[in-house]
This record gives C-alpha cells, sequence and structure tokens, in this order.
C-alpha cells in the first residue's frame, strides 16, 4: 500500500515535546569527504526505495496493508512493536486485533487476557497493562474513538513521538516523521543530520526534509536499516547510496 498522503501538520514545526525548552547539542561536525558527492536528498530517498523492492515492509504498514488502518489499531501495533522484531510483531498483533480491533472490545478482554494473546513480545505484561488502560481511557474520555491528536496520544503511558507520529501519519494522514533506531542511525550516517538522540533527529529532519517523504522515511529506512544499512557492518561496497553517504561513524563496512 503507498503511504498515506499527508494532508496535515498542525504542529509540525514544534520542537518535539522531549526538547521543548532545552539546548538542544548537535553532535561534533564532520568535514565533508572530499572523494563524495553533494547529498540530494530525492535522488538517495529515489535508490534506496528500489533498493528495498523485494524485502518485508515494515510492521505497521504491512498491518495497514492488511486492512488495519484505524489510529487504535496503529497504536496498538506500534506498542506491541517497541523493542521487538518485526517477524514477532506481526502475526501477535493480528492474533489480538482477531480478538479486539476497537477499544471497546480491548477494554472488554481485560488485561490478563490481552497479556496471554501477546505474551511473545517484549514486556508482554506491562504492555497489556497499557493496551488496556488505552482501551478504557479512549472509550470514557473519547468516545470509544481515539482523536488524530499528538498531545493526546503522548498523554498515555509508554506512547512516545516514534509512535503517535507513526500512527498519526499512517491512521489520519498527517505529516509526521517517526524516528526509531534505523532512522536516526541512517540519516546520521548519511551526514544529512548530526544529532545524537532519535529526539534530536527527529527535530533536524523537520527542519530540512521535504514533507513529503516525512511518513514514507520510516517506511523507507526500516528494512533499509534491516538488511543494507545494518547496525553493524553495513553493506556499504553495494550500497546504491555510497557515492552521496558520508559513512559517518562507520568504521567496519562491508
Ligand atoms: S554507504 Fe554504508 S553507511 Fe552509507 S547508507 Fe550505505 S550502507 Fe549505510
Amino acid at each position: 500500500m503507498p503511504p498515506a498522503v499527508p494532508r496535515r501538520a498542525p504542529s509540525s514545526r514544534r520542537a518535539p515535546a522531549s526538547l521543548r525548552g532545552r539546548t538542544v547539542r548537535e553532535a561534533p561536525e564532520v568535514p565533508p569527504r572530499a572523494d563524495k558527492e553533494p547529498l540530494d536528498i530525492e535522488v538517495v530517498l529515489a535508490r534506496v526505495r528500489e533498493s528495498i523492492r523485494g524485502f518485508a515492509d515494515a510492521a505497521m504498514f504491512e498491518l495497514a496493508a492488511r486492512g488495519h488502518t484505524s489510529l487504535f489499531e496503529q497504536l496498538v501495533g506500534c506498542i506491541l512493536s517497541i523493542r521487538t522484531r518485526d517477524e514477532v510483531t506481526l502475526p501477535v498483533a493480528l492474533r489480538l486485533l482477531s480478538q479486539a480491533r476497537t477499544p471497546e472490545a480491548m477494554r472488554s478482554l481485560g488485561p490478563e487476557r490481552i497479556h496471554t494473546l501477546i505474551r511473545p513480545v517484549t514486556f508482554p505484561e506491562p504492555k497489556a497493562q497499557t493496551l488496556h488502560a488505552i482501551a478504557v481511557r479512549t472509550v470514557e474520555e473519547f468516545g470509544g474513538e481515539l482523536p488524530c491528536d499528538a498531545d493526546v496520544l503522548q498523554s498515555f503511558k509508554g506512547v512516545g513521538p516514534k509512535c503517535a507520529h507513526l500512527a498519526l501519519g499512517i491512521a489520519c494522514g498527517q505529516a509526521r516523521i517517526s524516528v526509531d533506531i534505523h532512522v536516526h542511525r541512517v540519516t546520521n550516517r548519511w551526514g544529512y543530520v548530526r544529532a545524537r538522540t532519535p529526539e534530536q533527529t527527529l527535530a533536524a529532519l523537520e527542519e530540512k526534509l521535504p514533507r513529503a517523504h516525512w511518513v514514507e522515511l520510516n517506511r523507507l529506512l526500516v528494512p533499509f536499516g534491516k538488511h543494507v544499512c545494518t547496525g553493524t557492518q553495513p553493506r556499504c561496497s553495494t550500497c546504491p547510496v555510497l557515492s552521496m553517504c558520508q559513512q559517518v561513524g562507520v568504521r567496519q563496512p562491508r
């Protein structure tokens, strides 16, 4: 399924909540390598898009492709995915959502039954409590339907910008960037941003990445980060963006 077309981003130019009021310390300046072409983000993303053909879609996009497109379902999927491999997240999310697709149904399941259904993911017990609490609050405060509002989503315990933005981007069509470990690592290796933390990477990307790519970035860089620009020994010698990548911090390329 193509990424949702961004319609609006009500607070997209604001610093992430975690950074507001703080001084952001950038990562140290790295002199650009003379043997590299200037990075053209449109060219880079086009090459990445091509290179990930054939790899499995990131879990949340795969859930959407299978019809789980509501904000609640996307948020549930993202919470399950925290510190859990997509290969585990996807079947567990499908199993849980087959029993409860709505906040009302999730509330009725109860935390113990949710725990049983999601046991293969990491931290199943606290995640079950979180999912049940979100369902209860959604029913009681929002009439059973989550609003497309980042502040509301991030007011739930256990929901940060990564999950809130991904769910809002896919389910609500908002222009949002979701920075997970892959997006953080890859964009910093490119030298496109210089940031010490995912939160700083989010703020930097919101400043310079064309808005048309905000939702798509996560969809592209999760499989690219898993299969090409891997955490250790990235596959630089066969990487399609080698000529424009500064390879910041890369010590053992393959
Ligand atoms: S050239 Fe290497 S460091 Fe740069 S994106 Fe490709 S795999 Fe990653």
